[in-house]
């Protein structure tokens, strides 16, 4: 059986992650914290928990050690762009270091070992700031506006180094991608949550920032197929995984409120400057014409089915309890 070793295993790509590896035959290794986090999945039965953290680089070689996994895949991190600002050297540890220590393991072991071992980055949009061209691919320039994007921009970059120095590594550039398993600090969740909620009569209004801000949004497990297509290639490369539609905030908001039966969002959803950015991506757009092309990878969701899906999730878990 091969083994794979994950990092944010508890995340909403970690779990998907872990249940597609384990489907496909794999022993999931998986980094969990000592402390349990409010909004984090439950560890899927089988795989093999490692107690540990992102900013102990000690620990985490010692685990790769143990483990021996052919892959290795970094979702890790400080996710949200928001705490970046109020921890940002917490944030180029976790997002940033973190990674190159993974690497540094992967390649020493495939040398101790002598067979490969594969690693595999995500990355994120937020590595090209506010990007100067209205569609993005692979060539884009990387110029971070927040201190998470900062950090992705070194973990992205430290791939390149590795990769050069022979390990099977390839980087993933995420853009946006939801679920119902995104934590409600995220936009679209906190939208489909109040949705849900306010069509259950259990609050009347929603409170959000920028409505005008744009992004390219996914459904999550689409992306989690790409890197699991990045980890099986031939070769190993960067690629923009993406949908290349953007929508705004404010239409995310009238899709979930279309799919709640609640009719036009009126004066329910407003905006209050307590949620605006110092300074927002602008309407990162990916092209994603690269992993299609070499790895058949597309996504299967649209907008509307991204935005159903989790506004039916959220009315099914009040439903139920
Ligand atoms: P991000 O792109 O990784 O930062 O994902 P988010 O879901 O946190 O934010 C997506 C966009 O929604 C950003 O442009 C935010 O500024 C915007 N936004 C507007 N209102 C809110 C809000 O209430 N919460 C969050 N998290 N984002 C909001």
């Amino acid at each position: 059986m091969p083994r794979a070793f994950i990092t944010g295993i508890t995340g909403q790509d970690g779990s998907y992650l872990a249940e597609r590896l384990v489907a496909d035959g794999w022993e999931v290794h998986g980094l969990v914290r000592r402390l349990e986090v409010e909004g984090e999945q439950p560890l899927l039965g089988g795989v093999v928990a490692h107690e540990g953290d992102l900013l102990e680089t000690d620990g985490l070689v010692a685990i790769i050690d143990e483990v021996q996994p052919e892959l290795v895949v970094n979702l890790g991190g400080l996710t949200s762009v928001a705490l970046s600002w109020q921890q940002p050297l917490l944030s180029y540890a976790a997002s940033g270091g973190a990674a190159a220590a993974l690497m540094d393991a992967a390649l020493r072991l495939q040398e101790r070992i002598g067979s490969p071992v594969r690693f595999v980055q995500a990355s994120s949009s937020e590595i090209f700031g506010t990007p100067r061209t209205e569609l993005q691919d692979e060539t884009a320039p990387i110029a971070p506006v927040s201190p998470y994007g900062a950090a992705k921009a070194f973990a992205h970059l430290s791939v390149g180094v590795y990769r050069g120095r022979g390990l099977h590594a390839s980087s993933a550039i995420l853009y946006n991608h939801e679920s119902p398993r995104r934590p409600p600090s995220f936009v679209t969740r906190k939208i489909s949550q109040a949705a849900a909620r306010i069509a259950r009569g259990l609050q009347q209004e929603l409170v959000l920032g920028d409505l005008d801000a744009r992004r390219d949004w996914g459904w999550a497990p689409d992306y989690i197929d790409a890197i699991v297509r990045m980890a099986r290639a031939a070769s190993p490369a960067d690629y923009v995984v993406s949908t290349g539609v953007t929508h705004s905030v404010r239409e995310f908001a009238q899709a979930a409120f279309d799919a709640a039966g609640l009719g036009p969002i009126g004066d329910r959803v407003r905006s209050d400057p307590g949620f605006l950015r110092p300074v927002d991506a602008a309407a990162p757009r990916g092209d994603a014409g690269a992993i299609r092309a070499s790895l058949g990878w597309a996504p299967t969701r649209d907008f509307g089915e991204i935005v159903a899906a989790m506004v039916q999730a959220d009315l099914d878990e009040i439903d139920r309890s």
